[in-house]
């Protein structure tokens, strides 16, 4: 379905109800993106891809990472050691399944994206862990 609320240019905050997202999201998409369900390690679209290019958010378009903040990781989800903007994400604490994670959203649609470890490569020591269905690629030069 045509999401209208999707743009990589107008970056206004975006308060759009989950009934409203699941008449427009894929379904795998939405199970990620509005209800924190993770992918299974090693099968997203971009775990192992090293194209350059842009990651933006799949749910709402906000540009979230540069593929020069990408690492190779042996976990099984994209990885990035910084966003593509310091306001591009937001933090918040996740207590469940017994664990203490900090999960990252969209911070234009407030999506579900992944989680973030201090287990990452230099210069930040940080590992955004993100869902692949959560991203959107666009390489460079399209
Ligand atoms: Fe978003």
């Amino acid at each position: 379905m045509h999401n209208p609320y999707y743009s990589r240019t107008d970056t206004t905050h975006l308060n759009v109800s989950n009934a409203e997202w699941k008449k427009i999201l894929p379904a795998d998409l939405y199970a990620v993106a509005r209800e924190q369900a993770t992918e299974r390690a090693f099968t997203g679209k971009y775990w192992d891809a090293d194209t350059k290019g842009t990651y933006y958010c799949a749910v709402c378009g906000n540009k979230l990472f540069r593929s020069d903040a990408k690492f190779a990781s042996s976990c099984g989800w994209p990885s990035f050691f910084e966003a593509d903007r310091p306001n591009s994400v937001i933090y918040k604490e996740d207590n469940s399944y017994g664990m203490q994670r900090i999960e990252v959203e969209c911070a234009r649609c407030n999506s579900h994206l992944g989680h973030i470890f201090d287990d990452g490569p230099p210069p930040t020591g940080k590992r955004f862990c993100m869902n692949s269905v959560s991203l959107d690629f666009e390489p460079d030069g399209h």
